[in-house]
């Protein structure tokens, strides 16, 4: 269904969609489901805007001095290429406002003729994580759970902890035993994670991650959200730079 934000006028719709081209099936956006229900492919978000691109580079270029904390991320300023409705309780560390360098001498060693890069290790836990972070944990508070829980190796551990902690829900972290950067553990703990050591390999830890979503209070971070922000990050960086390539991910 498409909707319109009533302060600037876009109208966007978006729902969820298995990426299996011979399945394609659709579900609505808040339906709480990991894989199709179909065929068992993974989910897309896709959305749908009625918006033409010189309305939102005027209303994206007028974020760009604009002191409302949503406006002061570099994701949530696109809010428009993101499945939420205007009124989302986003939950925000202003990621996303990471700096771009040319890389002069990367581009002459691969051939190019010119290299941009976006560091994204300047993020709020230091690395690029907390771009889908911030809209997963958002979508966590939407579907009202209670904990949140991830299997990981190291960064989506500490970004997952520090967005859970800045929206008060409870996280726990899976982790292969001995195979976690102890750096990224640390900072786990920090934000107040519950880290469990599992025995066994990142796919062990996996497989109870997802018995565990099966419960109705606990949200598992999944990949469909972080597809859509690399493409938000694409945009963005087509933005500014005006010579970035279309990638598919
Ligand atoms: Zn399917």
């Amino acid at each position: 269904m498409m909707t319109t934000n009533p302060q600037t006028g876009a109208r966007t719709a978006a729902t969820q969609r298995c990426i299996d081209p011979s399945c394609g099936a659709r579900f609505e956006l808040n339906q709480r489901i990991y894989v199709c229900s179909r065929c068992g492919g993974l989910l897309d978000v896709v959305q749908e805007s009625a918006t033409g691109p010189e309305q939102l580079r005027v209303l994206w270029t007028r974020r760009l001095e604009s002191f409302e904390s949503r406006n002061q991320s570099g994701v949530w300023r696109y809010r428009e290429l993101l499945p939420f409705a205007d009124d989302a309780p986003i939950v925000s560390l202003g990621e996303g406002n990471t700096p771009i360098y040319d890389a002069p001498v990367s581009a002459a060693y691969c051939g190019l003729h010119a290299l941009t890069l976006k560091h994204q290790g300047c993020n709020p836990t230091g690395s690029f994580k907390d771009t889908g972070m911030t809209a997963a944990i958002t979508q966590a508070l939407i579907l009202g759970v209670q904990t949140v829980v991830c299997a990981s190796t190291g960064n989506t551990a500490a970004s997952l902890a520090a967005y859970a902690a800045r929206a008060k829900l409870q996280c726990a972290i899976l982790v292969p035993r001995g195979q976690i950067s102890h750096a990224k553990l640390a900072q786990s703990l920090d934000y107040g994670a519950a880290v469990l050591e599992l025995d066994g390999n990142f796919d062990d830890a996996m497989r109870v991650i997802r018995e565990l979503a099966e419960e109705e209070s606990i949200y598992r971070r999944r990949r469909g959200a972080f597809r859509k922000l690399i493409q938000v990050f694409c945009r963005e960086l087509r933005r500014l730079a005006c010579r970035a390539p279309t990638l598919n991910v």
